[in-house]
């Protein structure tokens, strides 16, 4: 029996708690769990037995999380960690080692362009950015060290779609597994693995919890990609020194590369997510559906709204006819293109400064994917370490802010936005 994107989002992963009956997945608040006996214990640390042993690899709240994001993006399996940049490092950890680069967009979430130019440079690994609209660049970037493509769906700060379908097939033809970051969309208005993504990364901290409570990631597989047919990637198909010579791809199969995060990735990376995050995520995902429809639904009359204003110089929404990503909503994200997206004050850098500090109901943070509306200009903030030419590939210039529509009334919002703009540009 297949059931429906409204069931799942309930149900999938979870069920009546075996020792109580308890009807809500209970937080297991335990580090350890007891070995039935030395056997049992010696199959558990051999990985003959699945089960658990330290709520550093496995915890049962979180495993209902990682089953009910697997189910929902369309998976075989997942691991949770402590944030989306964790998800990030978890998700290159196995296909990356010193000297092998990522090629990567240039549409990317602020933090992830630090992390990917700066910070993974101290493991030997880097990127290549480069735009994913032009796929001649993107072939012309793989080379023999190449181990991996990454890109955002609906990217953030929003307006722009990937074409995940012909950036999956440069992917492909390269024996390269594609990375597609889904925090901005989330399952439930698009799901890359049916475009073609080997894998599928999440910040949870945004749309999945869903009301700005957590940092949480996760990492999905989709259990497709054939790990031995190069020798490119050797933690899952070449034997494993700490395992005792244990072939990851050969042994688990489709699940290989779950099992590898669980077993190295959090064994030896420890960015663990804890069951009482976990709790809140999963109590989040219940109502995805309901709030992405809701957030979509909002902004397309807030941008629609902005967009007749004199006040504003561009609004890049992809939900709205004029935009040229509008053709791909249909394709990529058919239930819409998500409650992101920037606009243009006229007046730059001040007048942006101007507007955050004057709205009522909007509040000013370095977050996304709330109920509440939340605002922020990247110029001064999130985006603030790229240069100026990374701010404009990312759409993050200093006439640019960024919204993140929540799901209040949409006229209230609307109102809000006007008090404000008319403070800021006089
Ligand atoms: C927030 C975000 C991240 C990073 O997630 P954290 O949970 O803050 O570590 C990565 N990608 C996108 C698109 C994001 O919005």
């Amino acid at each position: 029996m297949s059931y429906g994107f409204d069931t799942l989002q309930i149900h999938a992963g979870a069920r009546p708690d075996p020792a109580t009956g308890a009807r809500q997945t209970p937080i297991y608040q335990t580090t350890a769990y007891v070995f039935r006996d030395a056997d049992h214990a010696a199959a558990l640390f051999n990985l003959q037995e699945v089960g658990n042993i330290y709520s550093r690899l496995t915890n049962p709240t979180v495993s209902v999380l990682a089953e009910r994001v697997a189910t929902l993006e369309g998976g075989v399996g997942a691991v949770c960690c402590s944030s989306g940049h964790a998800a990030q490092i978890l998700a290159l950890f196995p296909l990356m080692g010193p000297g092998r680069n990522v090629v990567a967009s240039t549409r990317l979430y602020g933090g992830t362009v630090t992390q990917f130019s700066q910070t993974i440079k101290r493991f030997g690994w880097s990127a290549k950015f480069v735009d994913f609209d032009d796929l001649d660049a993107v072939k012309a970037a793989i080379d023999d060290d190449t181990r991996a493509v990454f890109c955002e769906s609906v990217a953030n700060p929003g307006g722009y779609i990937t074409d995940l379908d012909a950036v999956a097939a440069v992917a492909d033809e390269a024996g390269l597994p594609l990375i597609v970051d889904n925090t901005s969309a989330t399952p439930y208005l698009c799901r890359p693995i049916e475009h073609g993504a080997t894998l599928v990364v999440h910040s949870a901290t945004k749309y999945l919890t869903g009301n700005g409570t957590v940092t949480g990631g996760v990492v999905v597989d989709s259990g497709r990609f054939d790990w031995s047919a190069s020798d490119k990637f050797p933690s899952l198909s070449a034997p494993e020194p700490a395992y005792h010579g244990l072939k990851f791809h050969e042994t688990f199969g489709p699940l290989a590369y779950t099992f590898h995060g669980i077993a190295i990735g959090l064994r030896d990376l420890g960015m663990t997510m804890n069951p009482q995050g976990a709790h809140y995520t999963l109590m989040g995902i219940e109502t995805l559906s309901l709030r992405m429809a809701r957030h979509v639904e909002n902004a397309v009359k807030v941008a629609t709204w902005l967009e007749t204003d004199p006040r504003v110089t561009t609004v890049t929404y992809a939900g709205l006819p004029s935009s040229p990503y509008h053709d791909r909503v249909a394709r990529i994200c058919p239930k819409g293109a998500g409650g992101l997206f920037t606009f243009g004050v006229k007046g730059g850098y001040d007048a942006c400064v101007k507007l955050v500090d004057n709205l009522e109901i909007f509040s000013h943070v370095a977050n996304l994917g709330d109920t509440r509306s939340l605002i922020i200009h990247p110029a001064s903030t999130t985006h603030r370490q790229l240069t100026a030419e990374q701010q404009k590939a990312a759409s993050a210039g200093p006439e640019v802010v960024r919204v993140s529509i929540g799901i209040e009334d949409a006229d209230d919002l609307i109102a809000d936005l006007d008090q404000a703009l008319t403070k800021a540009t006089a």
